[in-house]
């Protein structure tokens, strides 16, 4: 088949990767002007994310269905990595939710929604002094700790990057610099031509919100997206060696640390009702470093080397939508949970397709 793809994110990279492995002609659209990591203005999510794969820790605020396309993931990441030709960091350690002492309440409640949501041989496991001791040395002064084992991580900028290589390598093509006004079932539309495909993938993120005042039904996706603003920072911190992804439990935010080679650390993320792209604020800034250094105090000597702000493509019920008509398919919603989701999401529905 020859296929469109409006959108070279995460979901875009991926369903061309698959799409030209199988064997079919594929071409992508995106207004980035390039492959490689961006240096400023409008850009993919998928560039920015933390990469945690937490099935169960999401949740949290996620449904059964994330969770087992989350699990199925975890499974496929590896297949994928593995064929992509440059490296991707990707590590299945398990992860961990902490709490001081004074936040037990805080704590608690999220303990026991996942222990009541979770399947058995996922839910939270209690970890003694010792033992969390053993497993995160550099970690202090936290009173209360669980250990999701199941729980990874990957690269999101060397994953974004060899996605992109492999799916050329496989023969898809590129057209850089190339905004997507309109998909019809077969069309794509852009400032300067209209051109056919026997099938066209909608993966524009928050790119796919119509023009307001519109009564076209392809002008857009229906229900309506939105950005759901996203901070985080990142550490150059080589004297802390964390093994894993860690969640602080906390009344009023979340943060969590993620260790990236080259001895780097990602700390994240607000999560905030706004489409407001500018650099993070001040206030984010204190409360996400406050916080990941009352649990790792060596912290203090960290350099901040990089801090980036970018919007989660939301639907309103926070969760991943598939529309599928004859020619045309719209995936979208993918919030908070993309790099967890994305593997299974696009094998199920190119299952669908054939
Ligand atoms: C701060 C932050 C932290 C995150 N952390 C995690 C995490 O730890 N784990 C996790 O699983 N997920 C995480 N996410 C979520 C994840 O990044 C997203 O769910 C995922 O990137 C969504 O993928 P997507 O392909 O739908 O959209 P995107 O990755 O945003 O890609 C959309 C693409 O469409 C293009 N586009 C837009 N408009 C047009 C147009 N008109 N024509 C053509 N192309 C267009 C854009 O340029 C972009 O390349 C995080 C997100 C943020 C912001």
């Amino acid at each position: 088949m020859h296929i469109g793809i409006a959108g070279a994110g995460l979901l875009g990279r991926l369903l061309a990767f698959q799409l030209a492995r199988a064997g079919h002609s594929v071409e992508v659209f995106d207004p980035a002007p390039g492959p490689q990591a961006p240096t400023g203005g409008v850009y993919a999510a998928g560039w920015t994310a933390a990469g945690m794969l937490s099935p169960t820790a999401e949740l949290e605020s996620a449904d059964e269905n994330v969770f087992a396309l989350g699990l199925r993931s975890l499974e496929l990441w590896p297949t994928i990595v593995a064929s992509l030709g440059l490296p991707v960091e990707l590590h299945r350690r398990g992860s961990l939710l902490l709490a001081h002492r004074g936040d037990q309440g805080a704590a608690r409640r999220v303990v026991d929604l996942l222990l009541h949501k979770a399947p058995a041989g996922h839910a939270p496991q209690l970890l003694q002094a010792a033992t969390l001791k053993d497993l995160e040395p550099d970690l202090h002064g936290v009173a209360h700790a669980w250990l999701l084992p199941h729980e990874g991580q990957i690269h999101t900028m060397q994953a974004m990057l060899a996605l992109a290589h492999a799916a050329s390598a496989a023969g898809a093509r590129w057209h850089w610099g190339s905004t997507v006004d309109r998909l019809r079932p077969g069309e794509i539309h852009t400032a300067q031509s209209v051109l056919a495909f026997d099938c066209v993938f909608d993966v524009r993120g928050t790119g796919a919100r119509p023009p307001a005042n519109t009564s076209d039904p392809y002008a857009g996706y229906t229900p309506r997206v939105r950005g759901v603003r996203g901070e985080i920072i990142w550490l150059h911190a080589p004297h802390v060696a964390l093994q894993r992804p860690i969640r602080l439990l906390h009344p009023r935010h979340r943060v969590y640390l993620v260790p990236r080679e080259g001895g780097h650390i990602v700390i994240g993320a607000s999560e905030i009702e706004s489409e407001d792209r500018s650099p993070i604020s001040l206030r984010s800034m204190v409360e996400l470093l406050a916080a990941a250094h009352s649990i790792i105090p060596e912290l203090a000597e960290a350099r901040v080397v990089h801090t980036e702000t970018n919007l989660r493509p939301a639907l309103p019920d926070n969760l991943p939508h598939v529309e599928q008509e004859a020619g045309l398919v719209r995936i979208n919603g993918l919030f908070r949970h993309g790099w967890l989701i994305a593997p299974a999401l696009v094998e199920q529905t190119l299952q669908n397709l054939t």
